[in-house]
């Protein structure tokens, strides 16, 4: 780190970075129809290990646009390739990641606000450091997968190929009835046998890719296709115990990205759900629970759903009330392909449409008590357009005295050009949290985060928290919660903005 924190409360040692905190909060207690509003303290010790370990990212859907891009992003950013295109030179970067290519204000110096690259703030892993494996239902390898793909530039894939092609993804669980249709011509990569078998095939290529590696730590990430949803049933998979028995009895409603789940909650790799179906069902989440790791998701926040939760804070916090919100999407990438059938295209509805509810519980002014804009979203596959989606949404608010205003917005974006940098954050931030540990005066022993990590919401499009807490779906919010725990770790106050050294005189 270039940085070194000077506080009382903060200590650096061999391993880590311990941090003496007080975390500050509003409690308000509700009584016959007054609200009292008392300032609440609570004491925080933050042990942040410094040892980056060795880590490795298996991706379920390696040889996707996602899978093959990503994988592509970090092998040309290690090598420093360059690529010419009918606009100039181009050189391999990580925009679009949150961790690799923003910055945070640190403090106030002579000359104003100094700002540091996120990474920094914490001995974050580097992406170049990860190792790359996967699952894919295709056999392609990953060179050839990354032509089928169509979204780097040709110089660039030509340079890449040698180094892609060396990577083959194992074979993976297949039940035709959770994606498409349209997919089973791609689905010559798969595993045979009982459910039970296909999950220990699973745990093995976990535990064969950890050791050939020497890696410390695995963390599995899904940006395979969209499945359907799955029934959530007592008995079923509502509890650990009765999860592990259905697969073990091999209960068809149990998902191919379930079984995932639990292969890799019971090798203690945590596990990350970049697509919207219901994987983290309640089973999955006790068994995370039990076997202390963790689990995020869901669904990637990277375009239309990152923009609306950005557009509807602003707002509805500036006193203007969205009443109607209307998404269109058409893509035409496999993803699209996919979501063009009915039980897939609704796992995406669902993951889109709750997006702004907690934007408009938060304003009582300007909505009733259940009251909500009209939001309706719409996606159609066009193959034409390829990965380069189009997002074409109208938002329409009530303004002063009956007024309307409309804003009509057309976003063309690279689809997994913007998802690569969110998987790698995913995985570095994930990892980062797997060594922070903190006591409070509650604790007997050092703790860990809540097995459910909601600090990954703002890269996700429906977060999954703890059970009984809130959603937050505000973009900044999410930014300024990670931003400020990460300060919290050495022992550095938030960032409120008040900046009243700029406002006595
Ligand atoms: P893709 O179709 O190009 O890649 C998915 C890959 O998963 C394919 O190669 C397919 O063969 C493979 N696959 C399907 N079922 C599998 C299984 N059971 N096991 C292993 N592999 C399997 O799609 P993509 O564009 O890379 O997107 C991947 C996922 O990420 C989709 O579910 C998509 O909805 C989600 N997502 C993408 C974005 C984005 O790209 N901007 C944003 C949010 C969510």
């Amino acid at each position: 780190m270039a940085f070194k924190v000077d506080s009382p409360n903060v200590s650096y040692t061999e391993n880590f970075i311990i941090s003496d905190y007080k975390y500050e909060t509003t409690e308000i207690l509700q009584d016959n129809g007054t609200m009292r509003a008392v300032p609440v303290s609570t004491q925080f010790k933050f042990r942040t290990e410094c040892k980056k370990p060795r880590v490795g990212c298996m991706l379920v859907g390696w040889g996707g646009n996602n899978g093959t891009t990503v994988t592509a992003a970090v092998i040309a950013n290690k090598l420093g390739l360059s690529w010419e295109t009918k606009t100039g030179m181009k050189h391999a970067n990580y925009f679009g990641s949150l961790t690799q290519a923003s910055t945070i204000c640190l403090g106030s110096g002579q000359h104003g606000d100094v700002y540091i690259p996120f990474k920094d703030i914490l001995p974050m892993i580097e992406p170049e450091d990860i190792v790359f494996d996967g699952w894919d239902i295709s056999s392609l390898d990953l060179a050839e997968a990354m032509e089928r793909a169509c979204v780097l530039d040709v110089q660039l894939q030509k340079q890449l190929y040698k180094h892609m092609e060396k990577y083959k993804p194992r074979p993976s669980i297949y039940f035709p009835d959770f994606i498409a249709a349209n997919q089973a011509d791609r689905a010559d990569n798969v595993l045979k046998g009982s459910k039970q078998e296909q999950m220990e095939q699973i745990r093995k290529d976990i535990r064969d890719f950890r050791n050939e590696n020497q890696l410390d730590k695995v963390i599995v990430l899904w940006t395979a296709n969209t499945e359907r949803f799955s029934d959530v049933r007592s008995g079923l998979n509502d509890t650990a115990a009765n999860l592990l028995t259905s697969i073990k009895e091999g209960e068809s409603e149990v998902s191919p990205s379930t079984v995932f789940a639990v292969a890799s909650i019971l090798e203690g790799c945590a596990y990350i759900n970049g697509s919207p179906q219901n994987t983290l069902v309640p089973g999955v989440i006790e068994l995370a629970a039990k076997h202390k790791v963790f689990i995020g998701g869901d669904d990637f926040k990277s375009g239309q759903t990152k923009i609306k939760s950005v557009l509807v804070d602003f707002l509805v916090s500036a006193g203007i009330k969205p009443v109607s919100i209307v998404s269109y999407n058409h893509l035409g990438n496999n993803d699209g392909k996919n979501l063009s059938a009915p039980q897939q295209f609704r796992s995406k509805e669902i993951s889109k449409s709750n997006v702004v509810d907690d934007m408009v519980q938060s304003n009582s002014i300007l909505y009733e008590e259940n009251e909500k804009p009209d939001h309706c979203v719409v996606i159609k596959y066009v193959p034409f357009v390829g990965d380069s989606k189009r997002a074409m949404d109208e938002y329409t608010s009530e303004i002063m005295m009956g007024g309307h205003n409309t804003i009509v917005m057309h976003n063309t974006c690279e689809d997994s050009l913007l998802a690569s940098p969110i998987i790698l954050d995913l995985v570095i931030l994930c990892e980062m949290c797997q060594r922070i540990n903190f006591k409070t005066a509650n604790s007997d022993d050092w703790e860990t985060f809540h097995p459910v990590l909601s600090i990954l919401s703002y890269l996700c499009k429906a977060p999954l928290v703890p059970s009984g807490t809130p959603v937050v779906n505000a973009l900044f919010k999410q930014r300024a919660c990670l931003e400020n725990i990460f300060r919290a770790c050495i022992g550095l106050p938030p960032i409120n903005h008040m900046t009243l050294e700029h406002k006595v005189s």
